[in-house]
């Protein structure tokens, strides 16, 4: 007999793979895994030939709104979402850094008016040490920061 939710597959859901090590955490925020009743599978440092240690998440009985997509993104350029249906696949896409995050990150900068209103980010590809970073530049104070370090969200 086989176990109908066994999470290594997902029947109904999504699966969100090659995720940069250690950002899985993010996502299973912005998708309320800690406080919803479904069904989820994490890998953490699983072995990725592409970034030498990757996150996985697998959700079921779960749907992405564009917004959710976007916000993810944020967190995982370059992952993988699938969309799952009946055990196949019925969509994929490669997530890719949305132009603007609206209302997530709180501006570090403490005397930026942002911190009474909702936040609004441009995003950008910063170049440290021929690494690619995420950027992020407040649309209040004007002031550039790099996505980690952003200590607080709006989760
Ligand atoms: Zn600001």
């Amino acid at each position: 007999m086989m176990a109908k939710k066994h999470i290594g597959y997902i029947e109904n859901g999504i699966n969100i793979d090659h995720i940069p090590h250690g950002n899985a955490w993010y996502i299973m925020k912005i998708l309320n895994l800690f406080s919803s009743s479904s069904q989820a599978g994490v890998g953490l440092n699983l072995p990725s030939h592409k970034l030498g240690a990757k996150d996985l998440i697998k959700v079921e009985d779960r749907t992405l709104t564009q917004k959710e997509v976007d916000i993810i993104s944020l967190f995982a350029v370059g992952s993988t979402l699938s969309v799952i249906k009946n055990f196949v696949v019925i969509d994929k896409q490669i997530l890719h850094l949305p132009p603007e995050i609206n209302d997530l990150l709180v501006c570090p900068n403490k005397r930026c008016v942002s911190q009474e209103y909702n936040s609004k980010f441009r995003t950008f590809i910063k170049s440290i040490n021929e690494r690619s970073c995420t950027g992020v530049k407040c649309h209040y104070c004007e002031r550039e920061f790099l996505l980690e370090e952003i200590k607080e969200y709006k989760f």
